[in-house]
């Protein structure tokens, strides 16, 4: 039987789903990422580390709510905090003390945040970021980097792994006001040059997919000096990065303060919701004008589930349950074991490709010249380039297949990890991956 006969054979309910999700979605997903072939799963039921599918297979859990849940799935602290706030209620359409409290937790949290506004998702997080900082700056464009992704919205849509430089329904006027470089400091000099009227400068924060292809040495560093120096708006994108790579996020660990951070996924603890924080001089834009004052005009932000109760007091159960910084330490020390682990059976199984990555993150590539050494790879010791050709396709999509079938669910090429992942987690999934190299490799297309 061949792995994709096998998927088959063992998922059927997955299938039957699919073909019932294919009549009223879209390709039968709801999530771009979630789509492939020949057709996805569909999960019934998830707890710590593990999930469910419809046909009763388990599986260590990779995607982690795509990043969402540091903490894992249902963990106590966030589920007590959600059923309790369920039966007082789920929308009250007025303030209420779960917002502030949420928004004193990213204060406390978030070295660059003095006033926070929240938003349903990461993608209206960037989305008023970029509408604060042109506020602000009077400045009409907006510089990316090239394969940073910061949602879908028409401003960010451009030169991500979701859209190419010119996405389809994105107006010319708006796409026009984008500017798109790569991530070195020359090309930011010289686009700054050629754009004068650009107001905001945007950038993932550990680099493109999740720090998957990383930005240079001190490259923030050199965006806030150059931000500063030319009265441009520097937001950090941190999303994926925020509450994982510290408690304070990467501005935390490399001490660089933006005007304006995008917030996102364990800001919410697993439930909707987003946040943009930054300087009070930037965020007062949101501010009505008190009596017999005068002030610029303010940006309109109303959002009917804006900071809802739900995901408020699933957020400040998280957030308080993150602070102190050791389930970042106990994820990325997982993340670290797994590595290493999945490197050393590349390497003992004579396989070209690697692993790398940071934190409670990885990615792995297939190809290339070489196996990797048998040792963790932060995603800076690829060569640049590497990582944005990728894998082999075919190769790649076999490979998922087979890691399913033996119960390990990574997020496409990559996994992140929780501070749940409990060594045997670990274990079965090396167990998972040596098996399912084997097997792609038996199959010729490795
Ligand atoms: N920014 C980054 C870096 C992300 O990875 C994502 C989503 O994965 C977003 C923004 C968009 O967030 P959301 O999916 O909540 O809209």
């Amino acid at each position: 039987m061949t792995i994709e006969q096998d998927y088959i054979s063992t998922h059927p309910k997955s299938a039957a789903l699919h073909e019932r999700a294919a009549r009223v979605l879209p390709s039968g997903v709801t999530h771009d990422a979630r789509h492939m072939r020949p057709f996805p799963l569909a999960v019934e039921r998830a707890a710590g580390s593990h999930k469910w599918d419809v046909d009763g297979n388990e599986y260590v859990d990779y995607v982690m709510g795509h990043g969402a849940l540091l903490l894992g799935h249902n963990h106590p602290v966030v589920i007590d905090a959600a059923q309790a706030q369920l039966e007082r209620g789920t929308h009250y359409g007025a303030s209420h003390e779960h917002e502030v409290a949420w928004a004193e937790e990213v204060v406390r949290l978030v070295p660059s945040a003095e006033v926070v506004r929240f938003t349903s998702s990461g993608t209206e997080a960037t989305l008023m970021a970029l509408r604060l900082a042109r506020a602000r700056t009077g400045k009409p464009a907006i510089l990316k980097f090239d394969r940073h992704f910061h949602g879908w919205h028409d401003y960010v849509a451009a030169s991500s792994k979701y859209g190419g430089a010119a996405p389809a329904g994105v107006p010319e006027a708006t796409a026009g006001t984008v500017v798109v470089v790569p991530a070195e400091i020359e090309a930011v000099h010289i686009a700054l040059e050629e754009r004068p009227d650009v107001g905001a400068i945007i950038v993932e924060s550990a680099g493109a997919s999740s720090g998957a292809e990383p930005i240079p040495p001190g490259f923030l560093r050199e965006l806030r000096s150059v931000t500063e120096e030319r009265e441009i708006a520097f937001i950090m994108d941190e999303v994926v990065t925020g509450f994982r790579w510290a408690p304070g996020g990467v501005q935390e660990v490399e001490g660089v303060t933006p005007d304006l951070t995008a917030l996102a996924k364990i800001l919410a603890g697993g439930f909707p919701g987003g946040a943009v924080t930054g300087s009070r001089e930037f965020m007062e834009r949101l501010a009505f004008t008190p009596p017999g004052e005068s002030r610029p005009e303010k940006i309109g932000h109303p959002g009917t589930f804006n900071a809802n109760p739900l995901s408020a007091a699933a957020g400040v159960a998280c957030l308080r349950e993150i602070a102190d910084g050791s389930h970042q330490r106990t994820a990325s020390a997982q993340g670290l074991k797994l590595r290493v682990g999945m490197n050393e059976c590349l390497s003992r199984l004579r396989i070209p490709g690697v692993v790398t990555g940071e934190a409670s993150m990885l990615r792995f590539l297939l190809g290339g010249d070489s196996p990797p050494e048998p040792r963790d790879y932060h995603s800076r010791d690829v060569p640049p380039g590497r990582l944005a050709k990728g894998s082999p396709g075919e190769a790649m999509r076999v490979l998922q297949l087979a890691l399913y079938n033996r119960g390990a669910f990574f997020f496409g090429n990559s996994a992140i990890v929780s501070s749940v992942h409990s060594d045997a987690d670990i274990a079965r999934t090396l167990d998972a991956w040596e098996a399912s190299l084997t097997a792609v490799k038996g199959e010729g297309v490795l």
